[in-house]
């Protein structure tokens, strides 16, 4: 069985506090969706671990360590980390596919992908230049990027390790202190995060790792008079609560909430890219993605032979244990299966039409069979909720503006797709859809240096890319009257 990420302490996974490995008595078991079965026990920490890890950050902060050390400096420690991670990757990529369920290669692509994020901002961190203002004769007036001090980040446990890394690289590039709270759900592999750190050097207390409650732990640190910027991913109702409680401070933020993404497929579309997208877009990680694929809007005479060759493409899939690379992997938990399923049964019960699936598979695990809907009205349940599974719901049209309205008839605004050969229509659905991101003829297209994020109730401000390293600065002006 696997060893702890970073630090086991007494046979307990540690968190990585203020630069040391703590365990502590309260205890949960870390369980393998693919069997049911616990196989590590995970420290919880708590509020004196989240005292000392921000006051450790404020130390260092405080001390102006991060922001005095040479730019380039900085990028060299941010590939150092990015070394480090890579190097644990072999047994962390099995550790997250243990705790997440997920294939193991997709493991393995998770880490390759935090590993891109530090290689991607440490070439950032020597290029963030101000700008110099004309403000006529006797003036000189400039601009520098400063960091905000101490931030938070706190991340979800369906890529807990990517997006852990996906704010914590640009935070540190810029040089802000961290503390970052993983899922309770899957927190190992992004623990390694603080092994990352501490193999790489990074300043004791610059950044600490924790795993904690929800409530408990996010709440404290979300409310910690020291914490001057968070990240926030996750759910809709808890990303409303930490804007809340963050505007009593008036302390900025960038969260990334869910989605019920649509592609549209056009008549004209490549059927091959379609399907393509279909497995990524909906199927893999069990649906369990923000910007998944959950609605496919497709040509109303078109639709059973789209649908039929779609459950034809699910029949074809493998089913089992992640770390056998199957298709079909388990959704998190027994918890998020029964409301995958509750949410299927409201499907039914408002009349929509069950292709396939609607089910759990008849194994241990929390298996999901993947899930089609057909003739999906716009304002049923299933076409307006995310339900975080391996359920497709397909919605006809008749007219390109009838497709567009149905795109866009959700609270969210997360990603949008259109599948079509002809690049005016390509433009025109691209101009009109509401959403941070369009994929057109694949889904996902993009990556670490693509900016990402939502609209309306799937969040604000983006992720990725250069946009990012904004959500960690303020910029000041400094203007100077000569003599
Ligand atoms: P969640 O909101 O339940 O939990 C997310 C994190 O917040 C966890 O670490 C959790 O412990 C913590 N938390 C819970 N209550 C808190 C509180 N009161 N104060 C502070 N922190 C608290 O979400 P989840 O179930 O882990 O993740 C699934 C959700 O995340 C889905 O809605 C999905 O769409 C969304 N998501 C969004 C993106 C994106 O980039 N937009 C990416 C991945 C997941």
């Amino acid at each position: 069985m696997p060893t702890g990420s970073g630090a086991m302490v007494d046979g307990r996974q540690a968190n990585f506090v203020a630069g040391k490995w703590v365990a502590s008595d309260e205890v949960i078991d870390n369980i393998n969706p693919a069997t049911g079965e616990s196989f590590a026990a995970i420290s919880m920490a708590g509020l004196a671990d989240l005292e000392r890890s921000v006051a450790a950050a404020q130390r260092v902060h405080e001390s102006r360590l991060m922001y005095e050390l040479a730019p380039h400096k900085r990028a060299a420690m941010l590939h150092s980390i990015a070394d480090a991670l890579n190097s644990l990757k072999p047994d962390g990529a099995r550790l997250l596919c243990l705790e997440s369920g997920k294939r193991l290669r997709d493991a393995e692509d998770e880490f390759d992908e935090a590993v891109r994020y530090f290689r991607y901002y440490s070439g950032i961190a020597d290029k963030l230049e101000g700008r110099s203002i004309p403000l006529g004769s006797g003036y000189i007036d400039y601009t520098v990027h400063v960091p905000y001090g101490v931030t938070a980040h706190i991340v979800p446990w369906n890529f807990p390790l990517s997006i852990a890394a996906r704010s914590l690289a640009p935070a540190l590039a810029t040089a802000n202190t961290a503390v970052v709270k993983v899922p309770e759900l899957a927190p190992m592999a992004a623990l390694l995060l603080g092994r990352a750190c501490e193999m790489a050097e990074v300043p004791e207390g610059a950044v600490s790792i924790l795993c904690g409650s929800g409530p408990l732990i996010g709440g404290a640190l979300v409310n910690h008079p020291s914490v001057q910027q968070v990240a926030f991913t996750g759910s809709v109702p808890v990303g409303q609560k930490i804007l809340a409680d963050l505007a009593h401070r008036v302390v900025p933020s960038v969260v990334e909430l869910g989605g019920k993404s649509a592609g549209i497929v056009a008549r004209d579309a490549n059927m091959a890219r379609v399907l393509d997208s279909i497995y990524w877009g909906i199927f893999f990680n069990a649906g369990q993605v923000c910007s998944a694929l959950s609605r496919l809007i497709v040509p109303r005479e078109m639709q059973d032979e789209i649908v039929g060759r779609i459950e034809e493409k699910i029949a074809g899939f493998s089913v089992g244990n992640g770390l056998e690379n199957h298709d079909i992997t388990p959704v998190i938990s027994e918890a998020h299966q029964e409301r995958v399923l509750a949410a299927i049964d409201g499907g039914i019960s408002q009349d929509g039409r069950l292709v396939c699936g609607g089910h759990r598979l008849n194994r241990a695990g929390y298996f999901v069979a993947p899930t089609i809907f057909a003739d999906v009205d716009v304002e049923m349940t299933v076409a307006q909720k995310e339900i975080f599974g391996p359920v497709l719901v397909v919605q006809p049209y008749d007219r390109d503006e009838e497709a567009l309205a149905i795109a866009n008839g959700t609270d969210f605004g997360l990603a949008a797709g259109i599948f079509t050969q002809d690049i005016d229509r390509a433009g025109w659905f691209s101009d009109r859809l509401n959403a941070g991101q369009i994929y057109v003829n694949e889904w996902y297209a993009g990556g670490v240096e693509t900016p990402f994020g939502g609209t309306g109730m799937s969040g604000n401000g983006r992720d990725k890319g250069q946009e990012a390293i904004f959500n960690y600065v303020h910029t000041r002006n400094v203007a100077i009257r000569l003599a």
